[in-house]
């Protein structure tokens, strides 16, 4: 039986499960965190079971070793032949790659060149891919790019208008993020539109970090993050699209770096920086409800955001069959969905069940009416699956 692993390594963690393909069975799921500390913690889930314990792990190589010792001590595996494929997430795959890609000297030092492009991600990435290597030297290993769904948009989709040179020179241009969580729920809501010949869905990927992409016959036309995932709507910390003057002045305004302004565009805004509350969306629908004025216009600020690039990808795509809602805002409030809803429902002759909306977290559930002129869904996203789909594919070629 064939078993494949979807890891998503961070810098100081790695997230992994383990799949029975072509079945799609999920055999276990885990994390470690704190890598490079003797606190770091490990978890892992299997069967019915959990276990979380807190140990030295000093580097990703180690995580890998823990993960395979406990894969066999809890006998989830026999043996470590079963597991026929690892597929990594990969962040940043620039213009390189527009699907994912076997793991290779030459993928390797593609996915090394764009460090620049995404510092903290790919670095921890490649770290974590030597380190299943080092593990399980011959299995294959297929790299997954965050980035790979968004390469079908066209150049005035994603060439940002600075100096041509720039753009040539330094890849400077749109890529997007959350590729593999659009391209999953583009082709899990085509069971909504099997009467439409050309669907044209807007996929909102909404939880700490967020994005939203037009789609067209299963194609990305347009997303809204950019260069990196700090562009597009609001988020959790990120600020979203700015005037870049902003930058400018409030540096000479603060006498703080571009380097300090650029960290706090990053961690420091968005709902946190607007509500002086929370990152997190619950806590910042708790103050509202306290009548928190910072957290009601944050709140606002958040949905208007959104209701403003649903509409512009409207137009992009030449009307809307289909609206997801998925990812942590997006499939647990159902107080914000309903804004958004009623934001854009005037416009888009939307006909929403608010009342089946209410309490609905984390199950898929159509909320339009029959009558409503575009479908509206919460589809629950599943990156990982998708990673394991992908290099199964590989695995079977
Ligand atoms: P993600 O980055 O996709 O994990 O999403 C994180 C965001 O989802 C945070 O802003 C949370 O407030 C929000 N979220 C997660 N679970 C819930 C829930 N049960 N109810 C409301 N919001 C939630």
């Amino acid at each position: 039986m064939d078993k494949v692993m979807a890891v998503n390594a961070g810098s100081s963690s790695l997230k992994f499960k383990l799949y029975e393909m072509p079945e799609e069975k999920v055999l276990c799921s885990g994390n470690a965190e704190r890598i490079g500390h003797e606190d770091a913690i490990f978890g892992i889930k299997w069967a019915d079971q959990s276990e979380k314990k807190v140990l030295p792990i000093l580097d990703h190589a180690a995580a890998v070793q823990l993960v395979v010792d406990a894969l066999i001590e809890k006998k989830i595996i026999k043996s470590m032949d079963e597991i026929v494929a690892v597929g990594h997430r990969i962040v940043q795959g620039g213009k390189y790659f527009s699907h994912s890609e076997l793991f290779n000297k030459d993928t390797e030092d593609k996915i090394e060149s764009l460090i620049p492009l995404a510092p903290l991600h790919n670095k921890a990435h490649l770290v974590g891919f030597r380190a299943f290597k080092k593990i399980l030297p011959n299995v294959t290993s297929v790299a997954v790019f965050d980035t790979a769904f968004h390469q079908s948009m066209e150049p005035q989709d994603y060439v940002f208008p600075i100096p041509y040179e720039y753009t040539e020179k330094y890849d400077c241009r749109r890529y997007g993020a959350h590729g593999t969580s659009h391209q999953y729920l583009s082709q899990e809501a085509l069971k909504y539109l099997k009467d439409v010949k050309h669907p044209r869905i807007i996929s909102c990927h909404i939880g700490s970090g967020a994005s939203i992409t037009a789609i067209k016959d299963g194609k990305c036309v347009a997303t809204s993050m950019g260069l990196t995932p700090l562009g597009g709507i609001m988020m959790g910390t990120r600020t979203g699209d700015l005037d870049p003057s902003v930058m400018n002045y409030l540096c000479a305004c603060t006498g703080k770096s571009v380097e300090e302004m650029y960290q706090i565009f990053n961690k420091k805004s968005g709902f946190l920086g607007v509500s002086e509350v929370s990152n997190d969306s619950r806590d910042v629908l708790a103050a509202v409800e306290a009548g928190d004025p910072k957290a009601i216009l944050a709140n606002k600020l958040f949905i208007r955001r959104i209701a403003d690039f649903i509409g512009q990808y409207y137009v992009r795509l030449g009307g809307v069959d289909l609206i997801i809602f998925s990812a942590g805002i997006g499939e647990n409030s159902y107080e914000i969905r309903e804004s958004i809803c009623r934001e854009i429902a005037p416009a888009l002759g939307l006909e929403i069940d608010y009342e089946l909306n209410k309490g609905k977290r984390g199950v898929e559930v159509v909320l339009s009416k029959p009558e409503s002129k575009v479908k509206v869904v919460v589809i629950p996203t599943d990156e990982e699956v998708m990673i394991a789909r992908d290099t199964y594919s590989f695995y079977k070629k």
